[in-house]
């Protein structure tokens, strides 16, 4: 068993006070901890302050308001999944909540969590020894990437299963801190660089995450090695058109530090484009080539779903 370091742990109620806490380099907000609890057993990292999200009321609860949901951020992915209004206006969300881990985890795991989750590559989340073992990496403690040793950068990617559903249904995410509160867009939260890859400074609580209510057609597709636990090999989210005249779209996800948004004309070319558009790295066990075309069939399997449903409903 791999033991914790020593920490110490607030637990504030206000986001305000949190993102105060959040300030000292040392310091790291706690949800669910199901991933960052493991990588700080990894020697990821070794905060000496956790400040706990668990007691800030204005993150829980989901509640309708204007035309939209307004999801707190500590809701786990259980409740959010299983929630009437997410089941019968935002199928995709529901559907990209169950697909994480296992239903023991989604019950632990936030949101939240699911948004500011931290980038993944296979040479990264292990343990400290398994990465002594090849001199560490660029990420962290060493100076050479194994996935493109001639890079400069890092090519971690962005793996949490509900991004692109909730890219595509338009969703925003609000954070609080101590120089205010503002909303940005899914589609504005990734930077593509796996070492820095969010837009927001440290000290930002994300509290609340808000999903128009607007009935477009999104369909979500994992593909991973076993149908339970494993991170994606290939993450998908598709949107048909909403009006006569707009595009249909993918976005892409788990092939790089952040989410690819492809577009086309026709819901025929939108797998082509998706193929070409994605160019997965070394950085999960299965193979990049394969990860690629696997972009093109699953693109093509989420095109074809929303067909059928329409084709159903018409
Ligand atoms: C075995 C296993 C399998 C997994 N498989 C998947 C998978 O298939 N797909 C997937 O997407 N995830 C997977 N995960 C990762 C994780 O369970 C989920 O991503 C989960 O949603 C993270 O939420 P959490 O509340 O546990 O976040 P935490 O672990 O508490 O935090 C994760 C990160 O987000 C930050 N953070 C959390 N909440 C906020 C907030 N409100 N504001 C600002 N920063 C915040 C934390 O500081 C930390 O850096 C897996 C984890 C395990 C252990
Ligand atoms: S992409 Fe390279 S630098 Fe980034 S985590 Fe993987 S091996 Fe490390």
């Amino acid at each position: 068993m791999l033991p914790l370091a020593h920490f110490e742990y607030l637990a504030p109620t206000e986001a305000v006070e949190a993102s105060r806490l959040l300030a000292s380099p040392d310091a790291r907000l706690v949800a669910g901890g199901t991933d960052l609890l493991v990588s700080m057993k990894h020697r990821l990292f070794e905060p000496r302050l956790l400040v706990s999200a668990r007691r800030i009321a204005e993150m829980q609860g989901i509640v309708p308001a204007a035309g939209w949901l307004s999801i707190g951020a500590s809701c786990t992915l259980r409740d959010v999944s299983r929630h009437g209004i997410v089941q019968q206006r935002l199928p995709a969300l529901a559907a990209a909540c169950r697909t994480v881990a296992t239903p023991t985890i989604q019950a632990m795991a936030t949101l939240g969590g699911n948004l500011m989750l931290d980038t993944r590559c296979m040479y990264y989340n292990q343990p400290a020894g398994w990465r002594a073992s090849l001199g560490y990496c660029l990420k962290r403690e060493g100076s050479v990437c194994h996935v493109a040793p001639k890079g400069r950068g890092c090519y971690a990617t962005q793996a949490a299963d509900t991004v692109p559903a909730l890219w595509l249904l338009g969703a925003e995410a609000e954070f609080v801190s101590v120089s205010g509160t503002r909303r940005i867009r899914v589609s504005d939260l990734y930077r593509e660089d796996g070492m820095n890859w969010l837009t927001v400074r440290p000290d930002e609580v994300l509290t609340r995450i808000h999903v128009p209510l607007e009935d477009r057609s999104v369909a979500h597709r994992k593909l991973r090695t076993r149908q339970a636990i494993d991170y994606a090999q290939v993450l998908v989210a598709v949107a048909a058109p909403a009006q006569r005249g707009e595009p249909w779209s993918a976005v892409v996800s788990s092939v790089a530090p952040r989410p690819i948004l492809v577009e086309s004309e026709t819901a025929e070319g939108l797998a082509e484009l998706s193929f070409r558009g994605s160019q997965p790295l070394s950085t999960h066990l299965a193979s990049a080539p394969w990860r690629k075309k696997m972009v093109r069939v699953e693109v093509a399997r989420a095109v074809d779903a929303l067909l059928r449903s329409h084709a159903g409903s018409g």
